[in-house]
């Protein structure tokens, strides 16, 4: 089974592109028309204050209600489709495999550690969601940490998050002069991946890239229906990635590539 072009035939996967007009260069979100008469290159979140602890964002592909989020909600939440971890695992290590080379060369060199974010201990009976959906590709376990970072129970589970929650997770010493890869299924309003990078940085990471396989967008958004509306009929392209639009990563290329 192909688990990927599964994925692609649901439709519900559109690949974040490299050249995507009108969005956030970090987290990806369409933003505002500034004074200019242009799109503002960052939204007001990550201006004000995600920049200061995430390095870099590469979300493989938008996640919309009635698509890929309901995938990633039944996956986590419901017994009966716990298989949607393996096209969602596959996903995982399928765009790895193609473009951890690329990420790395544009964020200024090799990751030192993976990490997968926590889930919070009390929900789902404190087995991590992340944990089982990695290992249900052989070998692939290995490459993560899931040590790394502890989310603190007096956080609520689930809460939505717009800002950075100091102590909403540990980090642990390891992470202490390493370049970190963060990996969360999805990116909403972006509070708890920057929560979790904050702790990185705070126990020592020299710097924290995000990965999540979807940025969460909705049409009733501000300055999000006619981007939303764009995504329709775009599938998932698992050769492009959002740093490297549609080229294979090339050892070459990449010594003459410059972070962005
Ligand atoms: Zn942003
Ligand atoms: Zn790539």
């Amino acid at each position: 089974m192909n688990w990927v072009q599964w994925l692609r035939e649901q439709h519900v996967a559109p690949s974040v592109m490299a050249d995507d007009a009108g969005t956030c260069s970090l987290c990806r979100t369409p933003t505002p028309v500034g004074p200019q008469g242009t799109p503002y290159e960052r939204c007001y979140n990550c201006r004000r204050t995600f920049s200061s602890v995430l390095d870099g964002f590469v979300p493989m592909c938008y996640s919309l209600h009635g698509g890929l989020e309901g995938i990633l909600w039944r996956a986590k939440n419901e017994a009966p489709d716990v298989w949607l971890r393996r096209p969602l695992g596959s996903l995982l290590w399928t765009f790895m495999r193609r473009h951890l080379t690329c990420i790395e060369g544009f964020y200024g060199g090799p990751f030192d550690l993976q990490v997968a974010m926590p889930s919070h201990s009390s929900a789902r009976g404190g087995q991590s969601h992340l944990d089982a959906l990695i290992g249900h590709v052989r070998d692939f376990a290995s490459e993560w940490r899931s040590d790394a970072l502890v989310k603190n129970d007096a956080s609520k589970a689930g809460a939505r998050r717009e800002k950075i929650v100091p102590g909403l997770f540990t980090a642990s010493p390891i992470v202490s002069g390493r370049r970190v890869l963060l990996f969360d299924d999805t990116f909403t309003t972006g509070g708890s991946m920057a929560s979790a990078a904050y702790a990185l940085k705070q126990a020592g990471a020299v710097s924290v890239v995000g990965l999540s396989f979807g940025r969460q967008l909705k049409a009733d958004w501000r300055d999000s229906a006619e981007f939303v509306a764009s995504l329709a009929g775009r599938e998932l392209e698992i050769d492009k990635c959002v740093v490297h639009g549609g080229r294979q990563a090339d050892p070459f290329d990449l010594l003459f590539r410059q972070p962005g």
